[in-house]
């Protein structure tokens, strides 16, 4: 007996498989460098009675005004004479965005009886 096989044509079939690949949920929470610990404070110059005879202009003066640089606080003085001493001092970030702004909006002086007046 002979059998024969009859020749199909080839069918070319695709199968579209879903392969179940997932890209998850990536996470791409970006953290900025300069938000790192550590650079949370920034330097401010204060100008300083301590130690020294002063006066009630030198006192008032001194103790509300916050400076962006050391040359904005030597050219600060409340009256001619002043004797009084820069000093560095460190504050928030945030604290010194409020008092010189940020970007271009930088300012020099900061005193604080300024904003008492505006509030
Ligand atoms: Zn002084």
């Amino acid at each position: 007996m002979s059998a024969s096989i009859g020749s199909r044509p080839v069918t070319r079939r695709r199968f579209l498989r879903d392969t179940g690949l997932s890209l998850g949920a990536a996470a791409l929470a970006s953290i900025p460098g300069t938000a790192l610990a550590g650079k949370s404070m920034r330097k401010v110059y204060r100008l300083s009675n301590r130690g020294r005879v002063s006066c009630n202009a030198c006192r008032a003066h001194d103790a509300n005004r916050f400076y962006f640089n050391r040359p904005s606080a030597e050219g600060d003085r409340a009256h001619a004479g002043c004797t009084c001493k820069v000093l560095k001092q460190w504050i928030p970030k945030a604290t010194h965005e409020a008092y010189f702004g940020h970007g271009h909006e930088k300012r020099k002086v900061f005193d604080l009886r300024s904003q008492e007046e505006e509030a």
